[in-house]
């Protein structure tokens, strides 16, 4: 990344960062991303959430956990109405670009600014990596005899430009993303890749440093750590799903989130006794 020429400048408070969370995750999810990325990106970040917690906002910037009041549920209504809300909230901030992970994602603040830096905001990107090894393909919504395919990124990480959010509106903004997701029949992160598709004529552009869960995370390379964008922890089948760092023990760092946080800030105090790789 070191010999790019990034034209457009992007300051952390020109992006959005929403975190879709839901209650029964604010013990269990949150307190790692409050302790690690979040730090470096607290001025982007805002959490979307279904329940009050005062505790939780008390612990972040004011105004930035959003009950949404959608159902606590993991349904197709109840997520694309946290998403629905996430987008008109980033219209609303005329930030720069809409960033949206999951709640077991680890972000890499400055390689995620490195990236928006080579795009033009006020032009038509979506950014993001697929999880499917193939394009998603659905019936037609205006004729059903034929097939729509196309790619969508997977919904624990991508990011939409604000000029190609705003020709979304009339499509996704005001609550419409919700009719979207009925009409298709598909979650939040597919609805969004169906709308940019199917409406504005747009691919997703393929960034390989995003990495969710659904992919094998020990395949990262802990010396590249730097240059992905953003990092998860799940199960896959029996074994566990994680970046192969070194740094704290398994026991103390389960989902490897504070090791590559150390990994990446290494002067941090809590990152001064801990085995380096
Ligand atoms: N989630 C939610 N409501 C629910 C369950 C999950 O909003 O009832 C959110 C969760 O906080 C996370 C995302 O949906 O940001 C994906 O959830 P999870 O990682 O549990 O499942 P996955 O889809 O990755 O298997
Ligand atoms: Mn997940």
């Amino acid at each position: 990344h070191n010999n790019a020429v990034y034209k457009n400048e992007v300051k952390l408070s020109e992006v959005f960062v929403s975190v879709k969370t839901t209650g029964k995750f604010h013990a269990s999810r949150i307190p790692i991303l409050l302790e690690t990325w979040v730090v470096m990106g607290r001025d982007a970040v805002h959490f979307f959430t279904d329940v009050e917690d005062e505790e939780l906002k008390s612990k972040i910037l004011p105004g930035r956990l959003i009950n949404t009041n959608c159902s606590a549920r993991h349904t197709r209504a109840a997520l694309c109405c946290k998403m629905s809300l996430e987008f008109d909230m980033f219209l609303a901030s005329k930030r720069k670009w809409f960033c949206h992970v999951d709640d077991d994602t680890y972000l890499n603040i400055p390689a995620l600014l490195r990236l928006l830096k080579q795009y033009n905001s006020t032009g038509d990107w979506y950014l993001g990596k697929p999880s499917l090894n193939h394009p998603l393909e659905i019936k037609d919504i205006e004729y059903p005899k034929q097939k729509t395919a196309f790619w969508f990124a997977t919904g624990a990480g991508f990011c939409v430009s604000r000029g190609l959010a705003l020709k979304m509106m009339p499509y996704a903004g005001g609550g419409r993303l919700r009719s979207v997701c009925e009409k298709v029949r598909l979650p939040d992160d597919c609805s969004i890749g169906f709308i940019i598709y199917y409406y504005m004529k747009k691919e997703l552009t393929v960034v390989p440093g995003f990495h969710s869960h659904l992919e094998g995370l020990w395949l990262i390379k802990p010396r590249d750590l730097e240059n992905h964008i953003t990092f998860s922890y799940g199960q896959s089948g029996h074994a566990t799903n994680v970046v192969r760092v070194g740094g704290f023990s398994q026991g103390s760092d389960p989902t490897r989130f504070r090791s590559i946080h150390c990994h990446l800030y290494p002067n941090l105090p809590q990152c001064a006794n801990i085995e380096k790789d």
